[in-house]
């Protein structure tokens, strides 16, 4: 079996995919037999009003909620058509919105019977005017997040403060059972001129968060992503966080992240050492 369990389709305001089928076909061409659509998820907008910086990159981190319906129609109609070349898996990529849990767990009841994958990711945090996106760009994370922890570390900290509150968190029955790229705080490592490793403190807590997801039966995405992104260079998670993943033998997913049609499959050969199955 050869899965990528994260990607993304048209309905994602800030890719370019124009039509998700055209992927599917690369992935079957390059041999997958799974492929999950993981749309990010609609962000109410009481919590987009929380948010500082640029309200218009906000509201284009996920897609519209009156995309949702067309987006499960065409998942759906992909699974069918595809059904004897590779299995689509329909979900969402997650936020992990804290304050928003019964938004979330609401969605999830409504649209469970649809779902058969997805992930929970941590792209928010408290910064400068509000609530942040800590994934845009190396100098929005430097000016919105890290300028207002005091230092590199101090934000990497609450990131891994929030993603072990993203694992406690109640999100009901149909919580996705895989943690999203879990080191997405070293997105622009390379762009600081500062200590960037792994402090002490997020150690600790990861620790603590990699005991859980084991202890849960959870998984973590084995994300790409990160390996063609100048100032990251790496898989997520880091290559520390895998090394104590897997000796919890916490299974691992291949997730491409695929934005753009180029995505597909990208990185796969560099992930496999470290795809740990069930
Ligand atoms: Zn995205
Ligand atoms: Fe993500």
């Amino acid at each position: 079996m050869k899965k990528d369990g994260h990607t993304h389709t048209e309905y994602c305001p800030h890719g370019t995919i124009e039509d998700v089928e055209v992927c599917i076909q690369k992935a079957i061409q390059l041999g997958f037999t799974s492929y999950s659509l993981t749309e990010h998820a609609p962000l109410p907008k009481e919590f987009i009003a929380t948010c500082g910086g640029q309200l218009s990159i906000i509201e284009e981190c996920a897609m519209a909620a009156h995309d949702l319906d067309h987006y499960f129609a065409k998942g759906q109609k992909l699974q069918k058509k595809y059904a004897s070349e590779i299995q689509i898996e329909l979900g969402f990529e997650l936020d992990y919105l804290p304050g928003f849990e019964s938004y979330t767990r609401d969605l999830l009841a409504e649209y469970h019977p649809l779902i058969s994958d997805g992930l929970l990711s941590v792209h928010f945090l408290p910064g400068v005017d509000g609530i942040r996106c800590i994934d845009l760009s190396a100098a929005d994370y430097q000016a919105g997040i890290v300028a207002h922890y005091g230092s590199f570390q101090a934000a990497q900290k609450v990131y891994y403060q929030t993603i072990l509150a993203s694992i406690e968190a109640d999100l009901g029955p149909y919580k996705p059972k895989r943690y999203g790229h879990l080191s997405l705080c070293q997105k622009f490592q390379h762009a600081f001129d500062e200590e960037t490793s792994f402090h002490p403190d997020s150690q600790q807590l990861i620790q603590k968060s990699l005991h859980r997801i084991a202890a849960s039966h959870a998984e973590l995405d084995l994300n790409t992503a990160g390996l063609f992104k100048p100032d990251c260079l790496e898989i997520y998670p880091s290559e520390w966080i895998r090394q104590q993943a897997a000796q919890l033998t916490i299974p691992t997913v291949y997730g491409s992240d695929t934005h753009a049609l180029a995505d597909v499959g990208r990185g796969y050969q560099e992930a496999r050492p470290y795809l740990v199955a069930h």
